[in-house]
């Protein structure tokens, strides 16, 4: 019934019985009832007005690198930031802030930073997805991360209405942005950078490169299934405790690296999910520490299985 209300209301790009899986960096995933694909903030607001009237389910998705929907239908919206690309430049004599959409990929920025010389995006080198999802998560390198950059965000609100954060109005940590909630849509990025020197650029360009190179390459994954716990690697536990090579259906944990779940080949989000709790009951039972996700787990209010 919302369905038909809202499609006549709908002014972007959509699509009904939208095959999520080649949209997840995993593979995985069913269909979606609505899946809506907004051009601007304007339209993105729309969305959330709609959303706030009629009440139906509503799931942000970027680039879908760090995340798992459900195998079976999902009911609701999907609403991707992939046509939220704008972007413009600010340059002054040291820094220069580029504001860009929710939309804008990462690894755009890292690329056209470098090729200008400009200091501060290294660290994401390799990080796949969206600036809008790389800040909700605050994702991050070595030490360093999205929210070191931002200068001010500006979010769409649960009730349609825009809202800025300047830098000091908001706080991030390890994978914490504090602005990021489930009805809150991060639209627009504005991201400092200072002028450098090439070889330093290149340098660090260099050293986050060879970090990257002990990660699986070219397989289906959504980066590290677990968050690290205070002062440990979840990769650490999970490798001392024998998870690597583990499998469940097509789900298997990497030989490469103990905290990436990868896709062998036909998993099914529930072999993610599942391998993902024995994973976390395996190293609950031979350490005392309880795991957390750091993949979304979006449409299933239960969380990972319990056994
Ligand atoms: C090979 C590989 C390597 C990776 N390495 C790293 C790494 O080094 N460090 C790291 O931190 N992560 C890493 N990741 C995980 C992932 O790339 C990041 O978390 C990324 O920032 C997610 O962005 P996305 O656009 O793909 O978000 P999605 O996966 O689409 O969404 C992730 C979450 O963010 C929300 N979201 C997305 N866009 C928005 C928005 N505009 N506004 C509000 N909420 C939003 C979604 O609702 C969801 O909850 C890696 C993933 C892969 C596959």
């Amino acid at each position: 019934m919302w369905k038909t209300r809202l499609k006549s209301r709908l002014h972007c790009v959509f699509e009904e019985e939208k095959d999520l899986s080649p949209l997840s960096a995993l593979g995985v995933g069913g269909r979606v009832e609505l899946f809506a694909e907004p051009s601007n903030v304007e339209e993105a607001c729309s969305i959330f007005c709609l959303r706030a009237n009629m009440g139906f389910p509503l799931y942000i998705l970027g680039g879908g690198t760090n995340v798992v929907f459900p195998d079976g239908k999902l009911e609701g919206m999907v609403l991707s930031t992939r046509r939220m690309t704008g972007r413009r430049w600010m340059t002054g004599d040291d820094e220069t802030v580029l504001e860009v959409g929710g939309g804008h990929l990462l690894s755009s920025v890292v690329h056209e930073t470098v090729k200008e010389g400009l200091s501060g995006a290294e660290f994401a080198l390799g990080i796949p997805g969206t600036v809008g999802g790389a800040a909700a998560g605050n994702a991050g390198a070595g030490g360093r991360s999205v929210g070191d950059l931002l200068e001010e965000v500006t979010t769409v609100e649960a009730d349609g209405s825009l809202r800025r954060w300047k830098r000091g109005e908001f706080e991030y940590g390890y994978r914490y942005f504090s602005p990021a909630a489930p009805n809150r849509l991060v639209a627009l990025c504005r991201l400092r950078f200072r002028r450098a020197a090439r070889g330093d650029v290149d340098c660090a360009i260099g050293e986050f490169r060879r970090m990257r190179s002990i990660q699986p390459q070219g397989a289906r994954s959504a980066g590290c299934a677990f968050k690290n716990p205070p002062q440990d690697s979840a990769g650490r536990l999970l490798d001392s405790c024998g998870c690597k090579g583990l499998r469940v259906g097509g789900a298997v944990v990497s030989e490469a690296h103990a905290n990436f779940i990868v896709n062998g080949g036909n998993a099914a989000s529930g072999d993610i999910l599942q391998l993902m709790a024995l994973c976390r009951d395996i190293v609950f039972r031979k350490t005392g520490v309880r795991l957390e996700p750091e993949i979304k787990l979006m449409g299933f209010p239960e969380g990972l299985p319990s056994f």
